[in-house]
């Protein structure tokens, strides 16, 4: 039995409905406690505060003042208190709890997890941005308040759990795996008229609007390979992409004396979920479980770097180094937001990824960053210069 004082940050989103599904499957078989402090939201205060008086949460926040009065009156009567903005979610995020699920979408969620990570406990992070965009020195944060982060992306779930962490000298190569998204197999032209619709249409995993764009992109694959290098260690020229359309192997560790180790399952978010929320415990649920003779054969592929150029630069970013990560990542997100607001075309997302990185390194943005605050104003000033790429392109 796990007993777990729990936040989850981003708690109304696609991670944060699967962590609280978990979390309600394994308390009601008996195989979980949980206490729940903080949970937190954006619009859908509806659904936060459904949530917040199912959990008796100690406190609901929504990252939008101009809702706080309806968050108060859905929450009438229960004894959950109701807060909102910026600094409320950073005051959530680091009161005490023992473990934080960090599921926020894009730099918006920097602030919180980096105030979780000053608070000790675990900190599960599905929030690869945030990584991308503070790299080491949240991890070291979070090594300094005595906690311990444990990567929530299907991916580096994987690598997580077959990597000898003693002895890491023996590790030759990290293998991501890649969905190839919706529009593998297809060429650079025939993407031209690409709709939202079509591009969140993922064949495999349902998440979120923008993630899902990043993994039509496979500018996902980009930050996940910048995730890895940070969490593992690993310079960029040890981090491997193949293309999985399946989605079972979720990555693999290749080791210097020939052995690989893989982590397989079927595609669904629950299972890292639970890794982290018991880990080293494994929390008993009823997950689907893999058949592999009714699968008959797992295929794999080289990316396509020409059609999906997004996968490339951010490999040269995180060769790069200094801020060039959170540049990639701001100028993705203001891209991909664009493109879903249906202002860029989606062969346009990588060019304004492109161009904004040039600038920022011609602008010397590329030398600032480092702990939060460093990187959220690399991130604004990122932002500023896609967003001219954007009305360029747009025009
Ligand atoms: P989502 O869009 O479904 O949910 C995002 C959550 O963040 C929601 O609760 C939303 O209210 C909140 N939010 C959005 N903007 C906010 C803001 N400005 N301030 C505060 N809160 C805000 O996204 P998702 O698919 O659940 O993804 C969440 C994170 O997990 C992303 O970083 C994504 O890359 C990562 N991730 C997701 C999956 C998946 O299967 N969905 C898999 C791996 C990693
Ligand atoms: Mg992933």
């Amino acid at each position: 039995m796990i007993r777990r004082k729990v936040t989850v940050l981003g708690s109304t989103g696609s991670v944060g409905v699967s962590t609280l599904d978990l979390m309600a499957q394994t308390q009601a078989a008996g195989a979980a406690v949980y206490e729940v402090e903080a949970l937190t939201g954006g619009a859908n205060v509806a659904l936060l505060a459904e949530q917040a008086r199912r959990w008796k949460a100690k406190v609901a926040v929504t990252a939008h003042e101009d809702r706080l009065a309806e968050l108060r009156s859905a929450l009438a009567g229960s004894g959950v208190e109701a807060a909102a903005g910026e600094g409320a979610l950073a005051e959530a995020a680091g009161r005490s709890s023992d473990w934080t699920m960090a599921a926020i979408v894009g730099a918006a969620g920097l602030r919180s997890a980096w105030a979780a990570a000053g608070r000790g406990g675990v900190l599960a992070l599905a929030n690869k941005e945030s990584l991308v965009c503070c790299g080491r020195a949240l991890i070291d944060r979070v090594r300094a308040a005595g906690g311990r982060l444990i990567p929530v992306d299907s991916e580096h779930s994987a690598i997580f759990q077959v990597f000898d962490a003693v002895r890491p000298e023996g590790v030759e190569r990290l293998v991501l795996t890649a969905s190839g998204g919706p529009f593998r197999g297809r060429r650079r032209e025939d993407l031209a008229g690409i709709t939202p619709e079509q591009a969140v249409a993922h064949p495999k995993w349902s998440m979120g609007a923008k993630i899902s764009v990043d993994s039509a992109t496979l500018a996902n694959k980009g930050l996940e390979t910048i995730e890895a290098a940070y969490l593992f260690d690993m310079p960029a020229d040890r981090i491997d992409v193949v293309v999985h359309p399946e989605s079972i192997v979720h990555s693999l560790v290749e080791h210097r004396d020939g052995s690989t180790l893989a982590q397989l399952g079927p595609p669904d978010m629950r299972t890292p979920i639970a890794v982290a929320l018991a880990w080293p415990e494994r929390l008993p649920w009823p997950a689907p479980k893999l058949d592999l003779a009714a699968l008959g054969r797992l295929t794999f592929e080289a990316p396509d770097l020409e059609t999906f150029p997004a996968l490339g630069l951010a490999r040269d970013a995180l060769k790069a180094g200094g801020a060039a990560p959170t540049v990639f990542n701001a100028a993705n997100e203001v891209a991909a937001l664009a493109f879903l607001d249906r202002r860029l075309a989606f062969l346009n997302i990588a060019a304004v990824v492109a161009e904004t990185l040039e600038a920022a390194t011609t602008g010397g943005l590329l030398t600032a960053g480092g702990d939060c605050d460093g990187a959220l104003a690399v991130d604004g000033e990122a932002r500023r210069l896609a967003r001219t790429v954007v009305d360029r392109l747009s025009a």
